[in-house]
């Protein structure tokens, strides 16, 4: 999109800035399968270390950092308990049951936030008739959830109830490092009680490709023969692991600048008649707002038509998400014209 549209659809929308470009031109590669790109591998290192686990590998996406876990947690017929409106759930093409033959047990919770107690009565007993439950999910932040925050205390509550009944446990960290600016919890802490843990590099951060799963060396050894055979051994990945690289080293902090942004366009939404959002519920760089006046499809519609690009999640939800492409300008510029859909019906 160009620079006149103010792309508030994703935090995926980033494009990679000058320092970004030159680090990746300049990068030193190798072929990654035979383990020879010293810029993939710093990276991996570099990640792994950040979370506090033995083991890294870089991948695709984020989809396939969760998948590839998945695979090496599970066996085919296995259950994965994980929040009703989760990103494995919800938005992953229905990976778990093409890929790892896995059933979703889906958990209800406050705004993608669940408890223990939810978590002990989904488990299954072990009985000839039932599936296996083998591992439970978390996100953060969570997505559908608005953005939210886990703190430490409730993820290490269900992740301590998961262990005590022979769960396995993964977090999908997609957004771990707004979790991490927003509570000043770093990303090691939260990641602590983990098996496995998936970060994206391609959000917030600013990259341009790529993710990585992190977790014991074992289970990152599995992780790799897995994404083989997916096909995600790429050759001289560095080029896109040099963005990755340079986003961990320079545009983590920079987040809580998405933050701000996201609070002032929650109020400013607030006052705008016609839509409902609740600001003082906005945790890192996302607003969900509801639309009375018209469905929120059209007013997606409309709103493109006058230069803001948002996205549509349910019939009257709008989703819209800050990032680095978006200045504290874009937001205002982007409440006016929000104003003025608002304020005028459908042609
Ligand atoms: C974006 C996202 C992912 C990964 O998405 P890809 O587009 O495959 O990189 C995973 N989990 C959550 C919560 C996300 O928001």
């Amino acid at each position: 999109m160009t620079a006149e549209f103010v792309d508030l659809r994703s935090d995926t929308i980033t494009q990679p800035t000058p320092g970004m470009r030159e680090a990746m031109a300049s990068a030193p590669v190798g072929d990654d399968v035979f383990g020879d790109d010293p810029t993939v591998n710093r990276l991996e290192q570099s990640t792994a270390e950040l979370l506090g686990k033995e083991a890294a590998l870089f991948v695709a996406s984020g989809t396939m950092a969760n998948q590839v876990a998945l695979r090496c947690h599970t066996r085919p017929g296995d259950e994965m308990l994980l929040e009703r409106k989760a990103h494995m759930y919800w938005y992953e093409a229905g990976a778990p049951a093409a890929l790892s033959g896995v059933t979703c047990r889906l958990l209800s919770s406050d705004r993608g936030i669940f408890t223990p107690d939810t978590v002990i009565a989904a488990l299954r007993p072990v009985d000839v008739h039932f599936p296996r439950s083998r591992l439970l999910a978390v996100e953060q932040t969570h997505n559908r959830g608005g953005g939210t925050v886990w703190t430490l205390d409730q993820i290490n509550a269900v992740c301590e109830v998961a262990r005590s009944r022979d769960l396995l446990l993964h977090l999908d960290g997609a957004r771990l490092w707004n979790a991490a600016v927003a509570t000043g919890v770093t990303e090691k802490e939260y990641a602590g009680g983990f098996d496995s843990v998936s970060v994206c590099f391609s959000k917030g951060l600013g990259a341009p490709v790529g993710s990585a799963l992190v977790g014991s060396s074992s289970l990152i050894e599995r992780a790799r023969h897995v994404r083989k055979q997916l096909g995600g051994g790429m050759r001289q990945a560095g080029i896109i692991a040099a963005g990755a690289l340079y986003a961990l080293e320079h545009h983590r902090e920079r987040l809580v600048e998405d933050h701000a942004n996201a609070r002032f366009l929650a109020l400013g939404i607030a006052d705008i008649p016609g839509l409902t959002t609740n600001p003082a519920l906005v945790a890192t760089n996302m607003v969900y707002f509801e639309v009375e006046s018209q469905p929120a499809a059209t007013m997606v519609e409309r709103l493109r038509q006058k230069g803001v690009l948002v996205l549509a999640t349910s019939p009257d939800t709008i989703r819209a998400v800050t990032s680095l492409a978006v200045g504290t300008e874009s937001i205002e510029r982007a409440l006016e014209l929000l104003r003025e859909v608002a304020a005028s019906s459908p042609g």
